[in-house]
């Protein structure tokens, strides 16, 4: 006996190969104890559950997968867009004290509970689109306290949400620590990353000419490994700086953003699998004009994410489904490469693609109903929500 089955739907299984969207027209899904217990045409469905759900003819994919996000700070710089809309460049803003360090002070400032209220209020457009899995980066506090203070709060999401947790001590340089940066990666190896193992899934760093050179990432990355803990990568967002090379030979799970990344580049991603991360909210709102090498990474056939990379600078992206309709806009990938990008492959890019990411027996039942006709149309509206339902490990936690 299943706990609960979906009948009258439509399933956009995104299992790779096959049909496109993995697609199951007329279908039916079962849970138990948690996880998907059946899938499959609903004229074959011969078993019985406890609960009977009507889809009424909604698409079923599997809930959407965020794995880049910045999603626990304090503050916001509204005002900074609106200056810079007025003409004030971003260095008269830094130089004011703006930018980064604005969010680091007041994140510093901010209690945990403070943190996870504001992070539990964003995480709300989440949910209502489709959202079961999102992964949060530390990164605004930049001193063992605040980082580890960070992670804590982003794990209490987890009673709404999966939540994946990524140390992010090497984002940026704290400004105590100006003109110091082999200093401040040497506190970010001995004493924040100890401290925050504990706490967190997996490692991060900012590999840029502004922020950590491929040597001092690679400093981060040896402790990360020594502590048992995956990697990944903000790797040539504004310059080629060799980050997707160093995110492939470090056996990073992804590589993130990439629109300066080589051919190169894309073939050493490729040849270890690692997942390269679209953020196409980030360059929208800084109006960038390099394109990630879309046709590299394809030739070298690199599994695709999309994420929203949500923080409150360079990508106050609250939508997962505009992060799709943008990597179809701005990116040109088509809507079943974005719907992998925040399913199949999003999940990859967090170590998830066991439990996660696909509709298949023996997975997590993470599954968000929609009223579309067509799985296209998720990618092709922008600014509506069709989502009709979320159910995340068997459990229907929002209905429309
Ligand atoms: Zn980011």
């Amino acid at each position: 006996m299943h706990d609960a089955v979906w009948l009258n739907a439509n399933l956009a299984t995104m299992r790779d190969g096959g049909a496109p969207y993995g697609a199951l027209r007329d279908g039916a899904i079962a849970v138990k104890d948690g996880c998907i217990s059946w899938v499959g045409a609903r004229s074959e469905w011969r078993d019985k559950a406890a609960v009977e759900h009507d889809a009424r003819g909604a698409w079923i994919t599997p809930g959407l997968v965020d794995c880049h996000t910045h999603l626990v700070y304090a503050g916001n710089r509204a005002d900074e867009f609106e200056q810079r809309l007025k003409g004030k460049s971003y260095a008269d803003i830094a130089r004011e004290g703006g930018g980064i360090n604005a969010t680091v002070r007041a994140t510093r400032a901010a209690s945990e509970s403070d943190l996870e209220q504001l992070a539990r209020h964003r995480l709300t457009q989440w949910l209502a689109e489709g959202t079961t899995v999102v992964e949060v980066k530390s990164g605004y506090g930049l001193d063992t306290a605040t980082e580890t203070k960070m992670l804590r709060a982003a794990r209490k999401l987890g009673d709404r949400i999966t939540v994946k947790t990524t140390f992010l001590g090497a984002h940026a340089l704290p400004p105590e620590f100006a003109g110091r940066p082999d200093e401040y990666i040497a506190l970010v190896c001995d004493e924040m990353l100890p401290a925050a193992a504990p706490l967190a899934d997996a490692v991060d760093a900012f590999c840029e000419t502004i922020a950590f050179s491929v040597k001092q990432t690679a400093k981060v990355f040896a402790k990360a490994r020594a502590l048992g803990l995956p990697v990944k990568l903000h790797a040539d967002q504004l310059s080629d700086s060799g980050g997707a090379q160093l995110a492939a030979q470090s056996g990073a799970l992804s590589a993130d953003h990439l629109e300066y990344t080589s051919e190169a580049g894309a073939d050493a991603l490729g040849r270890q699998g690692t997942v390269a991360v679209l953020l196409p909210g980030a360059f929208y709102f800084l109006r960038e004009k390099q394109l990630p090498p879309l046709g590299a990474l394809r030739r070298h056939r690199v599994p695709l994410a999309i994420a929203t990379d949500h923080n409150p600078g360079s990508s106050p992206l609250a939508s997962p489904l505009l992060a799709m309709n943008m990597a179809c806009t701005l990116f040109r990938l088509t809507p079943e490469e974005a719907l992998a990008g925040l399913t199949r492959n999003g999940a990859r890019a967090l170590g998830m693609q066991a439990t996660h990411g696909t509709l298949e027996a023996g997975k997590s039942a993470d599954l968000a109903l929609w009223e579309i006709d067509s799985p296209a149309e998720l990618c092709y509206v922008a600014g509506a929500n069709p989502n009709v339902g979320v159910v995340r490990a068997g459990e229907p936690i929002r209905s429309a």
